[in-house]
């Protein structure tokens, strides 16, 4: 599969430079079964690299380098942005995604925030490289539980996050918030219920969607 781009150029909204960047002309959706965190499958992963950009001037990295930042270019050249949070250089794409992350948290859109260190979670599942996969993902849950507000009431993240925190190690916290669980929605509790099945039995691997008892696939 592959993907069908263009150059397009963006000005940077922390340092004003302009940059020529390469970005998807046409969103194909994914054809297969998601896992349990919506990760599509392989050839649509390789899209990734596609969903978030860096200014070759100042660093900064945002799905499109126009998006304004609440933060000043300081914050772009602190150690913390430029190191990834410590995660930086074993995966560019990665790299970008973490980035983008921190930015995001500055710019109080947490949910963003923690789908961006989603996707740099899987960059590292694909690079076998668990430790920095689980500690994105320990990130995004941080994210989670020290901004309540932002994901009140929103059963996609709260159901996205029994996979994070399982896939992180924490079997023991998944056991005790989601066993019993319901939501509004019939799948999202057959989910928690077989993340609470999954974390019982200490599995930390991905699963796809088709797994969850009742579940068919499309
Ligand atoms: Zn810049």
């Amino acid at each position: 599969m592959t993907p069908v781009t263009t150059e397009k150029e963006f000005v940077c909204s922390v340092c004003g430079t302009p940059s020529t960047h390469t970005i998807l002309a046409v969103n194909e959706p994914p054809q297969g079964v998601p896992d349990l965190d919506l990760r599509p499958d392989l050839p649509h992963r390789n899209y990734l690299r596609y969903w978030v950009m860096e200014c070759p001037c100042c660093g900064y990295c945002n799905s499109m380098l126009d998006v304004p930042a609440d933060f000043s270019r300081d914050y772009v050249e602190s150690d913390e942005y430029k190191n990834a949070s410590g995660l930086s250089g074993q995966n560019q794409t990665a790299d970008r995604m973490i980035r983008k992350a921190l930015g995001c948290v500055k710019n109080h859109s947490y949910k963003e925030a923690v789908q961006s260190y989603l996707y740099a979670s899987w960059l590292f599942d694909d690079d076998n490289n668990d430790a920095s996969a689980s500690a994105c993902r320990r990130a995004a849950v941080r994210i989670y539980d020290e901004h309540p507000a932002a994901f009140r009431g929103d059963d996609n993240f709260k159901v996205l996050m029994a996979d994070m925190i399982r896939r992180s190690g924490d079997f023991q916290r998944v056991v005790r918030e989601y066993e019993g669980k319901a939501f509004r929605s019939q799948l999202m509790t057959a989910i928690a219920f077989f993340e609470v099945q999954l974390a019982s039995r200490e599995d930390k691997a991905a699963h796809r969607a088709d797994e969850v008892p009742g579940v068919t696939a499309k």
